[in-house]
């Protein structure tokens, strides 16, 4: 049984579009022109909010790029040579029938991304549960978003990026930004931080001088792997200084006093001895806060990437609701989200303890529900699996997964100590990768598969403030790609599943959804194709009622104005303690290395790197450093650096930086080979989201030339 394929003519644009961008989580609304046979021209939907960044702009670029895959490949003797899609399914269906009668269908793993969207998500796990029954799918979202999420779950009962419209930080006075620095990830964002920078509101805490940081009117620049303790020192400072809103903790929250049990050992001059943020700074900012009368606190990855993220996102939870910021309008606590579907991709089922509608996958009313949308039994759907970092570096061992399916990821650059994981994916007995381009982790694979990308297909995706938003097609695919659900109907069919199962059309795909999520935390019943299309703004959730009688919700901008949704209502203060990097300088290795984003790149690289303009803006990687810090090493600007941990070396081009920490050097982490930042960076796991320490390790500076000891 074939794939259902596309039938839009191959070679004919299809007339203007409003759209969506295909990178990170603001999705900037974009208007597709025709322009030619291959391509479509970009516009801003939306100049006021901020407009496109470069990588919005250049987007359309990679549509008509010659980089792009357009037939499957198989692996033959070594080499990757062309196929028809009738063979590749063919061979992935028959190799998974014989890994899976031979050793179980735990042998088969996948490997899902935050990219996909809302229905691509929702169909890979499904697929998972049922064409595979597999317990082991996660997705590159654990290492993105997991900590907030995990915190937010635990203070407020239920995880959403912003719980508030992104417009209402138009109204804010102050901002404290944790880790964060949209200036290069997100520009666009910064439009709605002009009332706050223009009334010097705006904070950010981030070991380096950003751009975002040089807007600021106070930097606060702690030691790598500190900025626990600095949320406690400002908590502290804000509760010392008599800024306890005791109306708000006392009506709408618990286990203050716990968590002031702990904070009140850090009092901001210890916090200062600790993290190198003057104490006077820590009291200012709390005082920024407390006397805005709209205020916020937001983080992001450069806060929440550590094996001490969940209690660091809590800490940063702890002082906004010490100053009684959530649940309130025109103020709050919020996680900016990254990827473009960051969102939604963890809601409908990708992860590995959970099920569609944001339920857990180990309850036993959800287990039911959802098999009921699906048409199995409860106990057929199998447990929660490993983690992401945990699945990867189980394969092809003895107890691990020996087959794994990988859709939009590129684990060999993105994943943390990527050596081990490219040794890993090598001692498969099959890696199947689905993707646009030939990326490092397809480069490793046995079957590619080629796939269409977002301006040629339709879909749903979930914004940074968990809006639903339409993402439409504006061309046809070029001849021989197939859409990521009609891959999964492909294989599903030949796995023995009814075709029915597994609809290769998005919009059945979402009506699916809709049903599997309705009653969940995250519950999309109420949402319809129709309504977006419409131009309603729906956020989630939005319930209709049972088989969707009442479609008319309006959603949910704001979460809390009344209750937060644990069953008392009440918010939960966290009682957590500074812990410090699991991987502290040493005499060997004497320097952090923390690493990010520029502005010309997303994630792993393996689209913008394709991009000429993009490319050729930052070709390669660098290391940022201290002019003292590297004089030391004996580099200069320009100069070939390696920057060597415990775990690997990577090889950058010196750029000295007179504002960096002399303890500090920074990579960005989009680069592939030798320069692989992930080749440095530890997977020290946190104990409750299993994020890895992606934003702080040790490492030493030397030439590149120099043969180093590993
Ligand atoms: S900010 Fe994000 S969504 Fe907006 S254009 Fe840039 S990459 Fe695209």
């Amino acid at each position: 049984m074939s794939a259902a394929t596309s039938t839009r003519p191959a070679d004919a644009t299809v007339g203007a579009v409003d759209t969506h961008c295909p990178y990170c989580a603001l999705q900037c609304g974009m208007t597709l022109s025709p322009a030619g046979r291959a391509s479509v021209r970009v516009r801003p939907r939306d100049p006021s909010a901020g407009g496109l960044c470069q990588k919005g702009w250049a987007a359309a670029a990679l549509l008509g790029s010659p980089a792009r895959l357009t037939t499957p490949l198989v692996r033959d003797g070594g080499t990757l040579r062309p196929a028809s899609w009738d063979e590749a399914v063919g061979l992935v269906a028959r190799r998974i029938k014989e890994i899976t009668a031979d050793r179980g269908p735990d042998a088969v793993a996948v490997f899902g991304g935050g990219g996909l969207t809302n229905e691509k998500a929702y169909l890979l796990g499904k697929f998972a549960r049922v064409a595979l029954g597999t317990s082991q799918v996660d997705y590159n979202g654990r290492f993105c978003m997991s900590s907030a999420a995990a915190a937010a779950h635990r203070a407020f009962g239920l995880d959403r990026g912003l719980p508030f419209p992104l417009t209402d930080l138009e109204g804010a006075d102050a901002v404290l930004l944790a880790g964060a620095n949209p200036a290069e990830t997100m520009p666009p964002f910064l439009s709605h931080l002009r009332r706050a920078m223009d009334a010097g509101g705006l904070i950010v805490v981030d070991p380096r001088r950003t751009p975002t940081a040089e807007r600021a009117a106070l930097h606060l620049a702690p030691v790598p792997g500190t900025d626990l303790a600095l949320a406690l020192g400002i908590f502290h400072a804000a509760v010392a200084d008599g800024r306890l809103d005791h109306g708000f903790v006392g009506d709408r929250t618990t286990g203050f006093d716990e968590a002031w049990r702990v904070a009140a050992a850090w009092w901001p001059e210890r916090v200062e001895r600790v993290t190198g943020v003057a104490a006077a700074d820590q009291r200012r900012a709390a005082a920024i806060l407390a006397e805005a009368a709209s205020a916020y606190v937001l983080t992001a990855r450069g806060t929440e990437q550590h094996s001490t993220g969940v209690d660091t996102v809590g800490a940063w939870i702890n002082l906004a609701l010490a100053l009684g910021l959530p649940g309130r309008r025109g103020s709050g606590w919020g996680c900016l989200t990254g990827q473009g579907n960051g969102q939604g991709g963890r809601e409908h089922g990708q992860k590995a303890d959970q099920l569609p509608g944001y339920r857990r996958i180990d309850d036993p009313a959800a287990r039911a529900h959802v098999a009921g949308v699906w048409g199995v039994e409860p106990s057929a759907l199998p447990g929660p699996g490993r983690s992401a970092f945990e699945l990867l570096d189980a394969l092809g061992t003895p107890d691990g997964p020996s087959a794994l399916l990988v859709f939009a990821s590129n684990p060999v650059v993105s994943a943390p100590h990527s050596a081990r994981v490219a040794d890993r994916l090598a001692a498969l007995d099959l890696l199947v990768v689905a993707d646009i381009v030939l990326s490092e982790t397809a480069r490793a694979a046995d079957v590619v598969l080629p796939i269409t990308q977002w301006a040629e297909e339709d879909g749903t995706l979930t914004n940074l403030e968990g809006r639903v938003l339409l993402r439409r097609r504006a061309l046809a695919p070029p001849p021989g790609v197939r859409t990521d659900l009609e891959v999964l109907h492909d294989l599903a069919v030949r796995l023995g599943q009814p075709p029915e199962r597994f609809p290769a059309d998005p919009e059945t795909v979402f009506t699916e959804l809709r049903a599997a999520s309705e009653g969940g935390p995250a519950d999309y019943s109420g949402v319809t194709w129709d309504r977006l299309r419409a131009g309603e703004r729906l956020h989630w959730p939005v319930p209709a009622g049972p088989a969707f009688r009442r479609p008319g919700h309006q959603g949910t901008p704001r979460l809390f104005l009344d209750r937060f949704a644990h069953p008392d209502g009440r918010a939960r203060f966290a009682a957590v303690d500074h812990k410090g990097p699991a991987e502290p300088p040493d005499e060997e290795f004497p320097l952090y290395a923390i690493t990010g984003r520029v502005l010309q790149h997303y994630q792993s690289g393996a689209q913008t790197r394709r991009v000429e303009e993009l490319r050729a803006a930052v070709p390669e990687a660098y290391v940022e450093v201290h002019p003292d810090t590297a004089e030391r090493a004996g580099l200069r600007d320009g100069a070939a650096a390696a920057v060597v941990g415990r775990r690997g070396r990577v090889l950058a081009t010196v750029r000295c930086v007179p504002s960096m920490r002399p303890d500090v050097v920074f990579l960005p982490f989009h680069f592939p080979g030798a320069q692989r930042a992930n080749l440095v960076t530890n997977p020290a796991l946190d104990p409750v989201s299993r994020m890895p320490e992606f934003k702080v390790c040790a490492v030493r500076l030397s030439p590149a030339g120099e043969r180093e000891a590993q």
